[in-house]
């Protein structure tokens, strides 16, 4: 038992600040620390927006998962009028018809298996529903009244504050430089302030985790994927119900964005194969990003092909080598739980991160924690838990 705390998270993005939340609730002393201000700028959960869906292609186990995570955002009390989910449901579109073995069929077939109502879109329907798609772009598609978006920066706040009032002591500008090791296990971390001891550490950096767990290198990679955010000048046609979080193509192409926010910005993304790069080093988009969205928007969204762009970011992805987080003990280090991984879509699954990370902080392994468990790499590759496909990818 060690005089410091019962543990310590290293990391306060949404990872961190659920599992911080969720260990001071079940009674432990915690200490929280992140390296800046939290939310953090170049956090990945730090954003306007991120989506909340339950599509994940014909992988049960995760829409079964995001069943138990959404009803955790619907109980999400706000305050009044200030919702930090939006439930405005999820639009996937195709501009051929959904062929089968398509992540977008595939979501639509077991979203009906599970007893999901979505409604089928054919060309008109889209029109009719969501005139700022250009007419005849998409073909097919469906419109899933479940899911929608969240705000993410103000949830990762949201959570802080919770946290704070739970008891957990949060230390901003306490970058980590090191874990506390004693007789081989770790017994805190090493911070410029000095060592902070616990009888436990998890480590929840997202994109930086490898730095403090290099026997995750293997495990773990850093892919840069673009985001920009315009602002139309009339943003009505960008305002839910009349444009919803949606997927384009997503499989083949990897475009998927979201309606207009309470400002009137309107987030884009896509999911490519990304740029490599090192999180401590400077987050630069590659050249000809804002031309190729630009592009893509005259031929799918062209009241938005022109508006000012009034945001960008090269948000990291922590990508895992088969696209499903590491919440585990790590093998030979008593005392050290690693939770990272999201690999582009672990936000939507933060009603339930907090549990995981704390049960395996408690080495308890549930139904859902065992894919999540430490497991030999050179397993199932990384497609499985993404929205298949080639060039596209998993954004959101
Ligand atoms: C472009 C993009 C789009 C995405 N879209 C979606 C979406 O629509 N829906 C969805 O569900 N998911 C989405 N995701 C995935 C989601 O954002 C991430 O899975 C999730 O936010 C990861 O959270 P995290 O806590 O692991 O990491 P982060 O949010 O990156 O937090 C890590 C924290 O660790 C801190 N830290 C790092 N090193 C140290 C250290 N040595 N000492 C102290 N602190 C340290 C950092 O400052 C940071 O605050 C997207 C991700 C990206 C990049």
């Amino acid at each position: 038992m060690s005089a410091g705390f019962d543990v310590a998270v290293v990391g306060a993005g949404i990872f961190g600040v659920t599992a911080a939340l969720e260990l001071a609730r079940r009674g432990r002393s915690v200490v929280l620390l992140d390296q800046g201000e939290i939310p953090h700028p170049d956090a990945a959960s730090t954003d306007i927006s991120k989506v909340i869906r339950l599509e994940y292609g014909a992988d049960a186990f995760y829409m079964e998962l995001m069943e138990e995570a959404l009803a955790g955002w619907r109980a999400l009390d706000a305050p009044a009028g200030a919702p930090l989910f939006h439930e405005t449901g999820f639009a996937i579109l195709s501009s051929t018809a959904m062929a089968a073995g398509s992540f977008e069929l595939e979501s639509f077939t077991l979203l009906g298996q599970r007893g999901h109502r979505v409604d089928r879109l054919d060309e008109a329907e889209i029109h009719r529903r969501f005139p700022a798609w250009r007419r005849g772009a998409y073909v097919d598609g469906y419109h899933n009244p479940a899911g929608g978006w969240a705000e993410s920066g103000a949830i990762v706040r949201r959570f802080l504050s919770d946290a704070r009032a739970a008891g957990v002591t949060v230390r901003e500008r306490a970058g980590v430089m090191g874990l506390a090791d004693r007789a081989g296990a770790v017994v805190g971390v090493e911070t410029s302030a000095g060592r902070v001891e616990a009888d436990a550490v998890v480590v929840a950096c997202g994109a930086w985790t490898t730095t403090l767990v290099p026997e995750l290198a293997e495990g773990l990679s850093v892919v840069g994927q673009p985001v920009l955010h315009f602002a139309p000048a009339d943003p009505a046609p960008f305002r839910a119900p009349r444009l919803i979080p949606w997927a384009a193509d997503i499989a083949r192409t990897g475009w998927y964005g979201f309606c207009a926010n309470a400002d009137d910005v309107v987030k884009v993304a896509n999911h490519g194969p990304g740029v490599r790069v090192d999180p401590r080093g400077p987050r630069r988009l590659p050249d000809g990003t804002e031309e190729r969205f630009r592009a893509f928007l005259r031929g799918a969204l062209p009241g938005l092909a022109d508006a000012p762009r009034v945001g960008s970011r090269l948000c990291l992805y922590s990508e895992s080598v088969d696209g499903d987080p590491w919440i585990t003990r790590v093998p030979g280090r008593d005392g050290l739980v690693v939770a990272a991984g999201g690999s582009g879509h672990g936000f939507k699954l933060a009603p339930l991160l907090g549990g995981l990370v704390a049960d395996a902080v408690d080495g308890r392994v549930t139904r859902f924690g065992a894919r999540f468990a430490w497991r030999e790499v050179g397993g199932r590759r990384f497609e499985a838990a993404r929205f298949g496909g080639e060039g596209g990818g998993e954004g959101g």
